[in-house]
């Protein structure tokens, strides 16, 4: 096994500490979930979620980010035609808009990260099925996660899915390895060849990350140099959990779970 391997290869024990902080951004998201309603803004759904991180001991990991400038909130919450990195504001939430909520949480020195869409009260079937496909890209690309496998099999998987159902993925932004830290080697695309890419091992912790895009799959930054939208101003969703490759499968790190497991 190369060094760089050997990085992106978790112990049991820190496997236990990332599903601690999964645990806590799950628990996030749930409520952030239960919060969504229109008339809320985006910053409070954003100082809910500092709030219950911090409860638990946890540092919202996006906070301080660096990018264009340090990433200035604990989520990003990305409205319709936005796919990723929307900055929680002012910004009122209304009936049919479709959110994305991402959010990571670093616990004991590990971090969690994952993602959802959800509506805004009533929406209607095109925004529904949008929603649902995206949800089950996530989960195709996740059983691909085992030991033998490639990363090339679980692009695939989460592109085959999106485009047989007339979507889009983008082709600048992908999953990724975490751990210690956010962004680890590999990369993960959305799209891919079943077979090629890196090996995946037992011990892996990647987050697999499908973003969806109803028009194309082009995209554009906006000018605040963090939000990233459809480039046709099309709907956009987006769902992502942290999973590692163990003997016995996929595991998914960002479910809410008993303190004593
Ligand atoms: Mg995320
Ligand atoms: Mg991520």
């Amino acid at each position: 096994m190369t060094s760089i391997d050997e990085q992106l290869i978790k112990t049991e024990v820190e496997i236990n500490k990332m599903r601690k902080a999964g645990s806590v951004n799950a628990l996030v998201l749930e409520e952030v979930k239960s919060m969504i309603k229109p008339g809320i803004t985006t910053k409070e759904l954003d100082t809910a979620a500092e709030t219950i991180i911090r409860d638990h001991g946890g540092i919202p990991t996006f906070k301080g980010y660096p990018g264009p400038y340090p990433y200035p909130a604990t989520l990003t919450i990305s409205i319709n035609e936005e796919m990723v990195h929307g900055i929680p504001s002012g910004r009122i939430l209304k009936e049919g808009d479709i959110v994305s909520v991402d959010c990571g949480t670093t616990l004991d020195g590990f971090i969690g990260d994952s993602a959802f869409t959800h509506g805004v009260g009533e929406i209607g079937k095109e925004k529904k099925r949008l929603i649902l496909v995206t949800e089950q890209s996530l989960y195709k690309g996740i059983e691909q996660m085992l030991p033998g496998k490639h990363i090339g099999d679980v692009s695939a998987a989460i592109q085959d899915h999106v485009e047989s159902h007339g979507f889009h993925v983008p082709r600048k932004y992908t999953g990724h390895g975490v751990g210690k830290k956010m962004h680890e080697p590999p990369q993960v695309p959305n799209y891919g060849v079943p077979g090629q890419g890196l090996l995946l091992q037992e011990g892996m912790t990647i987050a697999i990350e499908p973003m969806v895009l109803v028009g194309t799959p082009k995209t554009r930054v906006l000018s605040d140099q963090w939000t990233v939208i459809s480039a046709d101003h099309s709907l956009t969703a987006h769902y992502e959990h942290t999973v590692a490759v163990t003997k016995n499968g996929p595991l998914i790190l960002t479910r809410v779970r008993d303190e004593k497991n």
